[in-house]
């Protein structure tokens, strides 16, 4: 399927100059989302991984439906304050700022073969940080997938010694 013809390329959003890579006319589109997802899926099922984690929100509306079609669990990693028990953090750094990024403590059991999910890959900083909170808890990061790679940000070397998989390249 050709999936770029669901993105829907918004210009000068957030900010003057970026061109945001729409994805909810991708998710709005029940054969695309699904084709996607099921693309994602073999993927990860080539990975056997055991737990699917990704970062709010759009991490969700990629791992989710992925966790779902395996019948294995997702954990969500999400900004400071939002989980409501005992969390470790890591700081990042984004495209468009600085945050923090938390996961609940016993999400991930030592060993548990992990799959990283998120709608699309720039800089790579929010990966790599959720790349340190699943390690920090032990867990093991078999592959990183994503619906958009943004080349030209060279999020890849970030990522260097993870496998990446992406269905759109920008
Ligand atoms: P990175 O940390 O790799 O620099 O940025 C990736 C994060 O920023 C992802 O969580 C993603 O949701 C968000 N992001 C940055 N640019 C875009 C964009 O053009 N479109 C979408 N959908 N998300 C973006």
């Amino acid at each position: 399927m050709d999936f770029k013809q669901y993105v829907t390329i918004v210009h000068d959003w957030p900010k003057p100059g970026i061109k945001f890579k729409d994805i909810t006319t991708l998710m709005d589109n029940g054969e695309a989302y699904k084709a996607a997802t099921d693309e994602i899926v073999k993927y990860a099922q080539e990975k056997q991984i055991d737990v699917v984690v990704g970062p709010e929100a759009r991490g969700f509306i990629v791992g989710c439906p992925v966790a779902y079609s395996l019948g294995i669990g997702f954990a969500p990693v999400r900004k400071e304050g939002k989980l409501p028990r005992e969390v470790i953090k890591v700081d990042y750094g984004l495209e468009y700022g600085k945050d923090v990024l938390t996961i609940h403590k016993d999400a991930i059991k030592p060993g548990q073969r992990v799959l990283i999910t998120d709608d699309l890959l720039a800089t790579g900083g929010t990966i790599e940080a959720t790349i340190k909170l699943v390690e920090q808890l032990g867990g093991i990061v078999v592959g990183t997938a994503f619906l958009i790679e943004l080349t030209y940000l060279d999020g890849r070397d970030k990522l260097e010694g993870y496998d990446v998989f992406t269905l759109m390249e920008y």
